[in-house]
């Protein structure tokens, strides 16, 4: 798989990239092909998903689309269904009206210019309303098209936690994961990072007895007595 350009790979003393090399390799011990919580049936579906998941829960998600998916997982249903009759399925969803309208133009535009294909290209996948560089990362990424670590909450704070950035922005956080997660784990980074930040290192009260790279993180002792 091709690596997008980017930040060069930073060289590590040999001690840290040991270190960095065990964390992930631990991760994929736990869980090898690590997937999306979402549920989508391919990459219509997934980037519509993606685009509603932004300040929302990916339960919450998956409960709207549920019933959404069954009556619109086409760019044409979904403009057939339109702006008015989908914010009914998508109302329990924050900005839902924001969604709804830029999904129902995403539709439009999948139609007219992609032959309701969605194009599995960065920049074309960027510019359709709605989908910005971090939900354009996770679907390339999900669908293995292109490897990518989009930075959300969790990964932000596992990420700052096990020493693997100090960047004070999500993008600054990107670039430093991007740099130094070791090639082969590159496309499973994100969701490894999610996942643990979502059920193990918890912002207030991370779970670090029952953590798999304790021993690994320099900020255990911050946490544990
Ligand atoms: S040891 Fe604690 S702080 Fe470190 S990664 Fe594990 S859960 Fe998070």
């Amino acid at each position: 798989m091709p690596r997008p350009a980017g930040p060069p790979r930073r060289k590590l003393k040999p001690a840290e990239q040991a270190r960095i090399a065990e964390l992930f390799a631990r991760f994929e011990a736990q869980e090898s092909d690590p997937r999306t919580e979402l549920d989508y049936a391919g990459p219509y579906t997934l980037v519509v998903a993606v685009a509603l998941s932004a300040q929302a829960t990916d339960v919450s998600v998956n409960k709207a689309t549920a019933k959404l998916f069954a009556v619109a997982d086409t760019p044409q249903k979904m403009l057939a269904l339109g702006e008015d009759g989908l914010k009914p399925f998508i109302s329990s969803i924050g900005l839902f009206n924001t969604k709804a309208r830029n999904v129902v133009r995403m539709a439009e535009i999948l139609v007219e210019q992609y032959g309701g294909e969605v194009p599995l290209e960065r920049e074309k996948l960027q510019a359709l309303p709605g989908v910005g560089r971090k939900t354009a990362s996770v679907v390339l990424n999900e669908l293995r098209i292109e490897p990518a670590i989009a930075v959300d909450t969790h990964v932000f704070r596992v990420g700052h936690r096990l020493g693997l950035s100090t960047g004070k922005t999500p993008d600054k956080v990107e670039q430093d994961l991007m740099a130094i997660v070791p090639e082969p784990y590159l496309t499973r980074a994100h969701h490894w990072l999610i996942l643990h930040g979502r059920y193990t290192c918890l912002a207030r009260r991370p779970k670090c007895e029952a953590c798999p790279v304790a021993d690994l993180c320099p900020s255990r002792r911050l946490f544990v007595r």
